[in-house]
């Protein structure tokens, strides 16, 4: 055992040889934040001690610490990476020869992506053959998506009246190509993008209802198509597609539900998306699936076209828990969504959950319990804000918006992204005097048309660190379209009847 003397001996050693006690040097002396974390190297470390920018807390060093996982699996080691792929832009270390704004964060491309939206409704590269069956989906997010940045979108009519007319089919609903059976998600895309050109005309309702009659199930559920999966998002585009065109409520009298004694398109159908709720408080496809970001947003709007959402929401889910979930969606370091726990970040959640919040926010109990400024709320929407202007947008001339930045930009992450933008910058008050239901008239389900929207405020732009040529329009949070569609829609089958 070595003794003090023979300790005194060795630093007497050490000091007879010219060597002396020297501090070290402080590698971190512009940063406050601790700099030694445990764990594997927080792949972002790189970055830290050259940091130009001020940065918000959840990207300093001692925060990022937090994050660590100390098992290594496929999963985090994919979260890693991209996490790894994001922090420059984050960070506005690399800026992409972006233009910057006010606040140092990219502008929104407002030119660059109308123009590469209006570019995916023109010719098509050959591997965009795989998309055939989902036509109307590219009419739907490149029409929408041009008229969110405030584009004039009617110039669309005509070719698009012309383009579906072959896609219906007369038995009702519409296909995503031609010669092909009708589909929920295809008709709600074609419907929704014909509300959004008002060129409705060209649906023939009556075939409609009697084809939804045919989707309806027993259990109060929908199916996507004939014979295809029952699932949420059946449930969300029927009814969707029944409350934009006014369609009667009354099942059809050849609707196979009828047998088992269903009466109503609404019927049981609350209690079936309330079967979709999990353990988690996530939302699964259907009762006993995994959850995902996609469904909740279906249910939530679902539910809000049925009834208030103050009312039908508690009614059928756990909405503690569902906010939970939620909220745990949203990502560290990169501010935006992911579908599912322990997925990567994706700019078109930014839609798919960033929307619930709207939705969820209207369900709660009292106006003291309900969030009023873009600054406050149940999630960070400055996080998502940079996340989509630093790494969701596509550098250069091409344009478009995507999901990260090492994928390809698309219509859809640019429809999506530009919604879930809009959920972060604007109000949305659900009306509690509106009426829910045209009761002397149509019979109308009234509850969705019962919204509106009000611009942020320059102190919320503020602090959201955008200027106002970033900023989007209004999106109506159910139907996922501008309000002036919405409300041309509602006054067009205002006296219902088929
Ligand atoms: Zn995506």
């Amino acid at each position: 055992m070595a003794s003090q003397q023979d300790g005194d001996d060795t630093l007497d050693e050490l000091l007879k040889d010219g060597a002396r006690i020297e501090e070290l040097p402080d590698e971190d002396e512009d940063n406050n934040s601790a700099t030694e974390m445990n764990g594997p190297p927080f792949p972002g470390k790189h970055l830290q001690p050259k940091r130009k920018h001020d940065v918000p807390p959840w990207m300093n060093s001692a925060t990022l610490g937090l994050f660590h996982e100390d098992s290594q699996t496929p999963s985090t080691e994919a979260l890693a990476k991209t996490a790894a792929e994001c922090l420059p832009f984050l960070t506005l270390e690399d800026t992409q020869g972006l233009p910057l704004n006010s606040h140092g964060l990219p502008h929104l491309r407002r030119k660059p992506h109308a123009d590469f939206l209006r570019g995916c409704l023109g010719d098509l590269p050959a591997p965009y053959a795989a998309m055939d069956a989902s036509r109307p989906w590219l009419f739907y997010w490149c029409i929408a998506g041009q008229s969110f940045l405030d584009e004039d979108v009617s110039e669309y009519k005509d070719r698009l009246i012309e383009t579906v007319r072959p896609l219906q089919n007369p038995g009702g609903g519409f296909g995503g190509g031609h010669g092909q059976y009708s589909h929920c998600a295809c008709t709600y895309a074609t419907v929704l993008a014909l509300t959004a050109v008002d060129g409705l005309e060209v649906v023939d309702r009556k075939a409609m209802w009697h084809w939804l009659g045919t989707v309806k199930q027993a259990d109060g559920g929908f199916r996507m198509a004939i014979g295809a999966e029952e699932d949420i998002r059946g449930a969300y585009c029927a009814m969707t597609v029944i409350t934009l065109l006014n369609l009667p409520l009354e099942l059809p009298p050849d609707s196979p539900a009828r047998k088992a004694g269903l009466q109503s398109f609404t019927d049981s159908l609350g209690n079936w998306i309330g079967r979709c709720q999990s353990y988690e408080g996530g939302i699964a496809g259907a009762p006993n699936n995994e959850v995902h970001g996609a469904y909740a947003f279906c249910a939530l709007a679902c539910l809000s076209i049925l009834d208030a959402p103050h009312v039908s929401i508690p009614a059928f889910l756990d909405v503690a828990l569902l906010t939970r979930w939620l909220a745990s969606m949203q990502t560290t370091p990169e501010g935006g969504f992911a579908g599912r726990p322990n997925k990567l970040v994706d700019a078109c959640y930014s839609h798919w959950v960033g929307a619930c919040f709207t939705l969820i926010e209207a369900a709660l109990p009292t106006p003291a319990d309900k969030y009023t400024t873009a600054k406050e709320g149940m999630w960070n929407k400055a996080a998502l804000v940079r996340y989509l202007l630093t790494c969701g947008q596509q550098p250069g001339k091409k344009g478009g918006m995507r999901d990260k930045p090492s994928t390809r930009p698309d219509g859809y992450h640019t429809c999506y992204s530009l919604s879930g933008l809009s959920a972060a910058q604007h109000h949305h008050h659900y009306d509690t005097q509106g009426s829910t239901r045209d009761d002397g008239g149509s019979g109308r389900l009234l509850a969705a048309f019962n919204w509106r929207a009000e611009r942020g405020t320059a102190e919320e732009m503020k602090a959201l660190n955008v200027d106002e040529e970033d900023v989007v329009e209004l999106v109506h949070p159910v139907f996922v379209l501008r309000f002036e569609a919405v409300e041309a829609a509602r006054k067009r089958f205002e006296g219902g009847g088929l």
